[in-house]
């Protein structure tokens, strides 16, 4: 079964946040502060309590001569879901890579290894959301053109895992794809794979909630991984 991340556990992440902070590099976040940063952010964009931060001149002066982003995030392109809108972020903050259907290729792996291995980013939150159109077409199986079929080749194992299930099949495809994403993003050798070993690297699933706005951190049992039991 997936498991929600509930305020309890953020709650144990903000206090193994502030027990391992004296331990981080300077400027950089430990994934469990980066975690409840975004989480922070979100609830902000969801209250419409908005704080815009970073995107200042003096930022943008500060992040010319280098970046140091606290979190990596995989997403959908769907133009509904701009990470730095949803969770209130600004320049420098987010490491972004969008892809519709929110998968991994070798490009996005090489992006991620990237922040990961060169910036020191130690979050990456694999990003679903709610009736997600490249999952629903892929869903449908319809016959589509061009490179749209590189795409829902991709999408073919969240679908595939689920088919049959109980519930809606494009929300049971969303959280699969977002699962099976987020563990080729850890197994993926050998730099996020190792990153990961030695504790530098967290990768959390997540799903954006189109019509309020919010963001629902979940953790990776193993068997929703194989796409065993979505809800
Ligand atoms: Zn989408």
């Amino acid at each position: 079964m997936t498991r929600r991340i509930t305020a309890g556990l953020v709650g144990a992440l903000l206090l193994a946040a502030a027990l391992a902070h004296a331990a981080e590099p300077k400027g950089t976040l430990s994934a469990p502060d980066a975690l409840a940063k975004l989480a922070k952010g979100n609830a902000a964009f969801v209250a419409t309590t908005l704080k815009h931060p970073d995107q200042t001149e003096a930022r943008r002066t500060k992040v010319a001569a280098g970046q140091n982003p606290f979190a990596i995030i995989l997403c959908c392109s769907d133009s509904r879901v701009p990470p730095e809108v949803i969770f209130d972020q600004g320049l420098g903050d987010l490491f972004v890579v969008r892809v519709a259907g929110n998968v991994a290729d070798d490009l996005g792996i090489a992006s991620v290894e990237y922040a990961a291995e060169h910036l020191g980013t130690h979050l990456v939150v694999v990003l679903g959301h709610s009736r997600c159109g490249a999952v629903t077409a892929a869903v449908k199986g319809d016959a589509l053109p061009g490179h749209l079929l590189n795409l829902m080749e991709a999408l073919e194992p969240a679908v595939a895992a689920t088919k049959g299930h109980a519930g809606d099949p494009v929300a049971n495809a969303v959280w699969s794809n977002v699962l099976q994403t987020a563990a080729q993003l850890r197994e993926s050798k050998p730099i996020l794979a190792e990153l990961v070993e030695k504790g530098k690297l967290t990768v959390v699933g997540a799903n954006y909630d189109l019509d309020t706005g919010a963001v629902e951190f979940y953790e990776q049992p193993a068997a929703a991984a194989e796409g065993a039991a979505i809800q």
